[in-house]
């Protein structure tokens, strides 16, 4: 007996299109094997059935509907068919931050991704609270907003860094954007005029930066020290902002 074919249907969660980043190649007729979390979610939240289509994505080869295959009990493939959507060129931002407590951590990651973000980047300072942080925990955060928020690929998730090894080694090209709560130009003003292919944004723990750590971030020829305004923010809602304001002055 012919099986009826499944006739194919896109899977849609809560909040859109169910997108799944993978590490691997993104070929047309080339099946994908999930990981277990994927496989779980599919099979058991989603209730996908073989024939449903998701959209993958991997960070070089553009986003693909890919057909899924539940047959087999012990994983699940997807097969990508055609492209949805054509690889973009990301943006260059790197996002140096002091680590913080872990809720408020794993929302900077979300947010960062969202924001646009290439590069996640902790910083131990000398007011840093939290020394550990949770590399892996960093980037399950950063995928999942890359996925929900459309992203074709996922920010780098760096292991902490010195304030001191990270300023040593500032890259010439890259344009420092130092949150300063001490009192610097408003960002939007400040940052006309730069270069802003290649920046990063730089912001405190909660306990601010000591003078010292002022200084030698200002001693870096490509910082550009910005206010985000009268006000003195929450580390968390600092970072925030100047994402924020980042994005805006892109444009
Ligand atoms: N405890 C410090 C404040 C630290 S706020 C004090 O009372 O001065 C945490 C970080 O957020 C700061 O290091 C800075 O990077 C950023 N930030 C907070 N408010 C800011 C503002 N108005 N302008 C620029 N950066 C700010």
């Amino acid at each position: 007996m012919d099986e009826k074919k499944a006739e194919e249907a896109d899977l849609i969660a809560p909040d859109g299109k169910v997108r799944l980043f993978v590490e691997h190649p993104l070929e047309a007729g080339n099946a994908v094997t999930l990981d277990e979390g994927q496989a779980h979610y599919l099979r058991h939240v989603m209730r996908a059935k073989t024939g449903d289509a998701v959209q993958l994505f991997n960070g070089r080869d553009g986003e693909w509907r890919a057909v899924l295959d539940l047959t087999h009990k012990r994983n699940v493939k997807a097969t990508p068919g055609r492209t949805t959507r054509a690889q973009d060129r990301a943006g260059d931002l790197w996002f140096c931050f002091a680590p913080i407590k872990k809720a408020a951590a794993e929302f900077l990651a979300q947010k960062a991704t969202e924001l646009g973000a290439s590069v996640l980047q902790p910083v131990i300072t000398r007011r840093t609270i939290v020394s550990r942080v949770n590399v892996d925990r960093m980037l399950a955060n950063a995928i999942e907003a890359a996925e929900q928020s459309d992203r074709l690929d996922v920010p780098e998730c760096r292991a902490p860094s010195a304030l001191t090894s990270l300023l040593g080694l500032w890259p010439a090209n890259r344009t420092l954007i130092f949150c300063d709560e001490g009192g610097a130009p408003p960002m939007l003003e400040a940052l006309k005029g730069k270069g802003l292919t290649s920046a990063a944004i730089l912001a405190g723990p909660e306990g601010g930066f000591d003078a010292q750590e002022r200084a030698a971030i200002r001693a870096v020829p490509q910082c550009v020290p910005v206010s985000l305004g009268p006000r003195i923010l929450r580390a968390d809602t600092a970072a925030l902002a100047a994402l924020a304001i980042f994005e805006a002055a892109r444009g």
